[in-house]
Parts: structure tokens; sequence; C-alpha cells
């Protein structure tokens, strides 16, 4: 067939040839590219040997090559720099693609290979990594319905594909009203605005040919908009237009879709034979019970909204002190806290942000990776699919390891967020595969560019996911770099961010942009005394979220999810001026797929075991020890999910971490 898609790629490290294809070649790559998947699905259940593992296992890790080409050139293109067009593709394309993978699931001679090879599983003399894909492709599918009756498998296919069109739907549907919406700004409505976000702003309403600064609802733009602007009632308009994205009523609206997919999920979860899609969901995780993240949220809940309950009332007065009466409200939340943080810590974005150039981060993000891990990174230049996309080299000792491709500045083609994803994960089997990892995130671009210290934050963040893909060195793709449990799969990310707390790493990369010093050791003081600060209000909103999402996934779907939303923060006492991080029309993370559904506790399991894992080098008394470092490359970053997480977290630290670390980290009480 020629088509650029699935033809060899001879290209550098053969990436895809991003400046010759056409969105006109999706559509019937992907078709072929389904095809010859069946088709070497077939050829193993066909042949007549016994199942043993390496005709019908390994047989099958080998399958789909072609279709992981192509989709990872659709994916990283419909999230970083759709269009329309792609847009249609992809609604397209995902039931599509939901009916292929549940047709292989659901394939019956396949699963009674599979049967066969798992009772004999002891005397295979496999290797552990062997067993492990064993266990995982047995229970895989086991999970996804292959051992059901035949209407029962009907139905469950029924309903995949339909859960694929809605996520779809869903997340279109959020980008469609953040596309839409935004606010022209008149000289007046600039008042509070430091010159960042004015300039940020401008490119904002260039982009939009508004003809002069807007504010639209890019959480980059807006979230500063909020911390700064002295106008209360623009900022009450912000605000709301931001929250209410897909609850606006009319074909953009979420709330239905976001209560038929409840609905599915509960029966999917039936079918299965599970009490709950939560009780489904954790099986596989590191919590592994409702009751276990339930735990851990009420025992974090308590003391941050105790926190959260004391700020607000100190942000009250500071607003009474203004001449304002009634309440603290949302949009009044982060003003007054900004306004605040320069009173205790004499630390205000507007200046701190000369210091966090985003080229110096990325800098800042490869030295660590290069004391800790040894590795180099050498710009090259490669046919991406745009202009602001940069690419480097990953080698150590000489060896090529990795193709890293960073995406850093936000735009209208962009979904929102920031993400890790992996156009090639790291194998050996059938042949030897190097990764090409892309780092996708929003940052206000600027000329230099300047980040805030969360931009920062979320720039090494990407990156530990990235390191974990990177350093990845197992045999088998299914089990390689992020294919870990959900709740294992943030620890090396948010691991990666202690380091740029680690002052030496900011005393060197922290430098002023136009004078080029480092930061004053006080302001390098300020900002580390001040990285808990307001840890009350982001642990509510975060925490408020969890509780929610698991509260939609834990027992009956509930026929009107804002209503149990609303119900459930009443019970849980949410602070008047705060609200969830992501309202249940917007709450991507669980409806625009399965992904963190019931599982957007992960973080705060992740990061019970960040901080305890960044305390081996705080009890070594250096950021950079080397024995920390190979035992985390060694039973961490490089095994993927080749071992059970917990079996590895153990043989890195010698324990499991409790809460108590996680309070510690976040400065509440306990
Ligand atoms: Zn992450």
């Amino acid at each position: 067939m020629n088509n650029v898609l699935l033809q060899e790629w001879k290209t550098p490290f053969q990436i895809a040839p991003f400046n010759s294809i056409s969105d006109d070649d999706f559509t019937p790559a992907l078709d072929e590219a389904l095809a010859r998947h069946k088709a070497e699905v077939a050829a193993i259940t066909e042949q007549t040997e016994q199942p043993d593992f390496t005709n019908t296992i390994e047989a099958l890790e080998a399958t789909g090559y072609d279709l992981n080409r192509v989709l990872g050139v659709f994916f990283t293109m419909v999230g970083a720099d759709s269009n329309p067009v792609r847009e249609a593709l992809q609604r397209n394309f995902s039931p599509k693609l939901a009916a292929h993978f549940s047709d292989i699931s659901g394939n019956t001679a396949l699963f009674q290979r599979i049967l066969c090879v798992w009772s004999k599983r002891d005397d295979l003399n496999l290797t552990a990594e062997q067993s492990r894909i064993l266990m995982l492709t047995h229970r895989g599918f086991v999970r996804s319905g292959a051992g059901l009756k035949d209407t029962s498998k009907n139905r469950m296919k029924a309903i995949k594909e339909r859960l694929a069109e809605l996520g779809t739907q869903f997340s279109q549907n959020l980008l469609a009203d953040e596309q839409e919406w935004f606010i022209k700004l008149a000289k007046e409505d600039l008042a509070g605005l430091p010159s960042f976000v004015i300039n940020a702003a401008l490119a904002a309403g260039e982009e939009k040919n508004a003809g002069g600064p807007i504010i639209n609802l890019s959480r980059s733009l807006i979230v500063p908009f909020l911390q700064f602007s002295t106008r209360r009632n623009l900022r009450k308009k912000a605000y709301n237009a931001w929250v209410k994205r897909g609850a606006n009523t009319g074909k953009t609206d979420n709330r239905a879709i976001a209560a038929k997919i409840l609905e599915l999920r509960a029966e999917q979860a039936d079918l299965l034979g599970y009490k709950s899609f939560a009780e489904y969901k954790l099986e596989t995780e590191m919590a592994k019970t409702p009751k276990a993240v339930r735990d851990l949220l009420l025992s974090v809940w308590k003391p941050a909204k105790a926190r959260a309950e004391a700020d607000g009332a100190v942000l009250e007065s500071m607003m009474q002190a203004d001449g304002l009466t009634g309440s603290l409200e949302a949009w009044d939340w982060r003003f007054y806290s900004e306004r605040r943080r320069k009173d205790l810590h004499e630390l205000d974005e507007a200046k701190l942000k000369p210091y966090f150039q985003l080229n110096r981060m990325i800098e800042a993000s490869f030295s660590c990776a290069n004391r800790l891990f040894d590795l180099q990174f050498e710009p090259i230049t490669l046919p991406l699919y745009h202009q602001d996309c940069r690419a480097w080299s990953v080698t150590r000792n000489g060896k090529h390891l990795a193709i890293f491709i960073a995406d850093y500045f936000a735009r209208g083609s962009k979904r929102s967020g920031a993400w890790c994803s992996a156009m090639r994960s790291q194998a050996k089997f059938p042949t030897i595969q190097t990764p090409i990892i892309i780092n996708v995130c929003n940052f206000a671009k600027g000329d230099p560019t300047l980040l805030s210290y969360d931009d920062a934050r979320t720039l090494f963040h990407e990156f530990g996911h990235a390191l974990h893909q990177i350093l990845s060195n197992v045999t088998y793709e299914s089990v390689s770099g992020t294919s870990v449990a959900r709740d294992f799969v943030e620890l090396p990310s948010q691991l990666y961010e202690h380091w740029l707390t680690v002052p030496e790493v900011l005393k060197e990369f922290a430098t002023h942009a136009e004078t080029n010093q480092p930061m004053p050791p006080e302001l390098l003081n300020n900002l580390l005394a001040a990285t808990n600060y307001d840890m009350g209000f982001q642990t509510v909103e975060y925490v408020a979220s969890a509780i929610i999402d698991l509260a939609f996934h834990d027992g009956e779907a509930p026929a009107d999810p804002m209503a149990l939303e609303t119900e459930i923060l009443k019970d849980i006492g949410m602070p008047h001026a705060i609200r969830m991080r992501h309202a249940t029309p917007n709450f991507a993370h669980i409806f625009a797929g399965d992904g963190y559904a019931s599982g957007y506790y992960s973080y705060m399991w992740s990061e019970m075991m960040d901080e305890d894992a960044f305390a081996a080098f705080e009890e070594a008394n250096d950021a950079f020890d080397q024995d920390n470092a190979t035992a985390l490359e060694q039973n961490i970053l490089s095994r993927g999910g080749s071992a059970d997480a917990e079996d590895l977290y153990i043989a890195f630290r010698g324990h499991l971490p409790d809460v108590k670390a996680l309070l510690k980290g976040r400065n509440l009480k306990f």
C-alpha cells in the first residue's frame, strides 16, 4: 500500500515523517492496519500446534506493529495539534478501535489458547517477566469479558463502543467550549495585571484575531488573571465561564453524557460480576479496594479542610479591609491568596517569574537527569508536526537510548493540560526498539518564555514520566515504561518535581531573564518556604474531585450526577469559596476515557510514595546520591510494569509508605 503511514520510515531514528503525512492518509492507513492486526491474531488462533508461551502469548505481543505506528502518529497530532478534520477522524475512529479491540478480547479461540497456557503456567520455565506477561494477558482477557456467554459478550462489546464514542464527545465538547469563550480586555480591564499576564493576553488575542488582549479559558492564562486582576466583576465573569465548561446547555453540554457514561460503566462491572465499577477498576491497582482509597482521601480531607477554612477566614478579612462586604467567593480566593503570599513570604509571582525561563528550566531538568542517571541530551532536527516542537537525542556513554520531543506552548489547537506520551515505546522483543517520547504542555509563549513556579513543576513532572519511558529496560512492550498500575504511574513524575526544589538546582538555573543573575538568596529562601503555601486550598480542591470520582463509580450509577455532586459536597462540608478542581461537566480525567475513572485519587496515592522516596535522598544528605539514584533506576524506572508495583517499591525503599509522609510533605497536621 502506497500510504506513508504504513511504509518503513527511512527518517532518522525511524520517527514518523510528519512533514509528508496528510490528514487524508489516516483513514486508509488505519483500516489497513486494523486488517493486518486482525490477520496477525487470526494466524495465532488458526495454527494447529498446541498452545504454548511462544506461539500464543509472545506471538500476541508481536502483533499490532503497524497499528501502533498509525495510532502513535494520529493521537499525537489530534491531542497536540487538532483541527476539524482530525476531530472528525477521531470521532470516527474511536468506536472503530473499541470494536476492534473488543473483537480481540472476545475472541473465544484465542482465549481458549490463553487459558491452556495459563493452566500449564507452573511447568513452563518462564522468566519472571514472562510469567508476569502471561498473568497480565490472562487477567486482561478475563476482565474484558472473554469468559462471558455470547449475549453478555455482545452487550459488553456494544457498551465499550458506546463508551468510546461518549468519551470522545465529552472531550470535544470541552475543547469547543474552551475555544469559543473569551473576553476582550479594554485598557482599564488590565488593572493589577503584571506585564507577563498582559503579554500572554496579547498573544492569545493575536491568535484569535481579537485586535487586543483577551482572557480565554486556558489554565495558563485564566489562573494568573484570577490571581492579579483587581477588577472583581471581571474575575467573577471569567471564573464562572471557566467552571461552566461543558455545562453551557446546547450541543456541547456534557452533563447527560456524564450520566450515560456512569450508567454504562456500572452495567459493564455488573456483567463481569463486580459489585461496582470502582471494585472492578481498583482490583488491578496498588490500592486494590474502594475502601483503601476512601480511607486515604478522608484521612487527608479533614486536616486539609481545617487548614483551608482557617486560610479562608484570613482572606475574607483582607477582603473586608478592602471595603468589600459579603463572603469571600471562589473568584476572590486566588486574588487575596496571592496578596497574602506577598505579605507572608515577600513573594510575588511577578517578581519570581523572570527567574523561570523556559529554556533554563529545560536545561535544569536535563542537568538533574545527567547527575542522577548519567544521561546526555543532544538537540537534533527532525521533521515534526508543529514548528514549536523540539527534539533531543538521549544517550548514555555514547549509546543511543531514546528521542525526547517537547511541545511546550499553548495554542488553540491543543487540548488543555500537560501530558507525556510515547510515539514508540521501549522493547527488546521481537526486535530492539528505542523509545520516542513526547512531553506536551500549555505554557504561554513569550520572548523569552517565562514560566510560573507551577509551570516549572509541570515541566519537571512530565519529564519524570519521560524518564520512566527513556530508562525503561524490559523485554516486552506491553509492560514497558509507564505501562504500570495507575496509582503507581505518578510516582516517577511527582518524585522528579522534588529536584526543582533543590537549592543548588535553583541557584544554577533560576537566573534572571534580563540580568542573567541567579535568584537572590532571600528570594530563593522565600520561594522554598512558600512551596507549601495555600496547601489547604490545593488539597481541598483536589481531594473533593477525587471523592466525587470515587462516589460516582462505587455503587449504583447516579441518575443525576450533578445532584449527587451537590449532595456529597454538602456532606463533606466543602468550603464555600473553593470548588472542585474539575467540576463534573469538565472532568475530562474521568470522562474523556476510563483511564482515571475511579482513579483520580492516584496522584495522591503516588504522592504518599514520592514524599517517602525523596526522603531516601534527604536521609543520604545528597539530592544526587548515587546509590539511591542507581537503586531508583534499577528497581523502578527501568522496570516498567514487569513486576508488581508494591514489590518494586519495597525493593527500592525497603518498606511501603503511609499517609504521614504525605501530610508532612503538604505541611498538614496529623
Ligand atoms: Zn503525571
